[in-house]
């Protein structure tokens, strides 16, 4: 790691709080020889956003990053940060920070002094109070003596973000920052991010790869694929309403089934699935001709017994259990259907639902507002091996 890396210190002008300082990327890309990491890129995100580029390894949301904090240049397109153009100003010129997995702390300053850092490097002698409302903002503040290797790795991430905001930057780039935590240390730090996002203010772009990380904590995700972002949206719409088969497989888990369109009805879009007539809404068709796969998420399946469920309504027949997977909060079923798909089923553990074995004939069926249907061009298989990569 260089020094602009390890150090960049955002110099705080214009201020955080300037307003109309939307970054914007317009165009880019960054080729490495005849490989391209990221394609014609253009996003926008709005000053004060917590926006999270999710994808798997190697989409190219590290490079993205990278450009924005001016560690790598693009091949071309712009980057501004309000009015100001920042696609070939230095690394510790931009008022942009990084908070890395590594947190880069030094080991041989103390936590206030690792804090105090980038204002003893902008020549500032009266550091006290503002260290000491940055650790109790990170809720370390009973820790300012000790060194970081006398810290857990998720109070070091916390004095790495701390010796980040205390530079007031325009924007924070997080780097997988919680990548080499524990899950359960990682998921109390999401909630501790987001708390610390809205209390700053601060823009907050977080790469990461792992999509329940990057639903809790953003207001906008961009899902990358191949250095080209496949769909943008909040968190709720980018689940419900998911455009292509890579974002169905990649956010979350989806059943894929494929159909062809019988016919438009008003708002709802009828597809035959072999010989079931299934219903969906116009307005979550990505595709309403031809032929389709038929999207459906999990949980939104129920099970019945074969024959118990006189509702014909999105309804598919004639499966059989083929395997159960308890895992505490949920039962997770797979059914095998007679055209030999098996259907993933998600039931919470209430108490209140059916129980099922594996060998059991069951049907299945989901109201059609839980239906989306997506081009059948695409891959059903897209984004579903790198789920968590
Ligand atoms: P990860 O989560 O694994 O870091 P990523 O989505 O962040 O993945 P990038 O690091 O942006 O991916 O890399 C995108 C692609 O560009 C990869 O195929 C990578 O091998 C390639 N790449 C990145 N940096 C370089 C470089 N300096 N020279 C050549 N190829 C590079």
């Amino acid at each position: 790691m260089s020094a602009d890396e390890m150090t960049a210190p955002g110099l705080a002008s214009p201020t955080a709080d300037a307003p109309g300082s939307d970054l914007v990327l317009t165009g880019v890309t960054k080729r490495f020889a005849s490989f391209t990491a990221v394609d014609n890129l253009d996003l926008t995100v709005p000053q004060g956003a917590f926006f999270a580029l999710l994808g798997p390894s190697g989409c190219g949301k590290t490079t993205t990053l990278r450009m924005v904090a001016g560690l790598e240049e693009p091949t071309a397109g712009r980057i501004r940060l309000g009015e100001q153009d920042i696609t070939r100003l230095k690394p510790y010129k931009r008022p942009v920070n990084t908070v890395f997995q590594s947190y880069a702390l030094f080991p041989h300053m103390t936590i206030f002094e690792n804090v105090a850092f980038g204002l003893r490097r902008q020549g500032k002698s009266d550091v006290k109070q503002q260290v000491e409302e940055m650790l109790e903002l990170v809720e370390l503040g009973q820790y300012s003596g000790r060194r970081p290797t006398q810290l857990s790795g998720g109070q070091q991430q916390r004095v790495a973000l701390a010796r980040a905001l205390i530079n007031r930057p325009q924007v924070l780039l997080l780097d997988e920052p919680l990548g080499a935590l524990d899950l359960k240390l990682r998921r109390q730090m999401q909630i501790e991010l987001k708390r610390i996002q809205t209390e700053v203010g601060i823009t907050f772009v977080h790469v990461t790869h792992d999509q329940e990380e990057a639903m809790t904590m953003a207001d906008t995700v961009a899902v990358m694929n191949g250095g080209l972002i496949e769909q943008m949206g909040a968190p709720m719409d980018l689940y419900e309403h998911p455009r292509t088969t890579f974002v169905a497989n990649f956010l979350g888990q989806s059943n894929l089934i494929r159909g062809r369109v019988k016919g438009v009805d008003r708002d709802t879009v009828v597809v035959d699935v072999q010989g079931s007539t299934l219903r969906g809404p116009r307005a979550r068709a990505a595709s309403d001709g031809g032929e389709v796969w038929v999207g459906v998420r999990p949980e939104k399946v129920f099970l019945s017994h074969a024959g118990t469920e006189e509702d014909d309504t999105n309804a598919l027949r004639g499966g059989v259990v083929s395997d159960v997977s308890f895992i505490g909060v949920s039962t997770q079923y797979l059914a095998r259907m007679p055209w030999g798909q098996e259907i993933m089923v998600f039931e919470q553990n209430t108490g209140a639902r059916e129980r099922f074995s594996v060998g059991d004939p069951v049907d299945l069926h989901w109201v059609p507002e839980h239906t989306f249907l997506l081009d059948a061009d695409q891959d059903a298989l897209a984004g579903v091996e790198l789920e968590g990569v």
